[in-house]
């Protein structure tokens, strides 16, 4: 297994990890319920983890990932209805306030 991403804020762990399975990539979060041990481990451990099977899909992952994090230049992204915050348009849900649903433009 290859740790592939971690991040502190687990909504966009968890967005990722829709994207990188849309892709066809198999992956695992490690780490989604350890927030309780904050304070005993030091910080950065208790985030959330994206790991991958192998070297070739964390190659495939890293790639994706860097993609849709650097996506706010290509125009596409969305904004959360809830609470204003611009999402890539990979993103199903908020990272910010985890709700599912892009505004809808008219
Ligand atoms: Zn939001």
């Amino acid at each position: 297994m290859e740790k592939a991403f971690t991040h502190e804020n687990s909504l966009i762990v968890f967005n990722l990890k829709n994207v990188l399975e849309d892709s066809g990539i198999e992956c695992s979060i490690k780490n989604e319920y350890s927030s309780s041990g904050a304070g005993v481990l030091a910080p950065f451990e208790t985030w959330p983890e994206i790991w991958v099977e192998n070297k070739v899909e964390l190659e495939k992952a890293e790639k994706i990932i860097q993609d849709t994090l650097n996506d706010s230049s290509t125009g596409d992204e969305w904004i959360c209805s809830d609470c204003g915050e611009t999402n890539s348009n990979h993103f199903k849900i908020c990272w910010n306030c985890n709700k599912s649903t892009p505004r809808q433009f008219w």
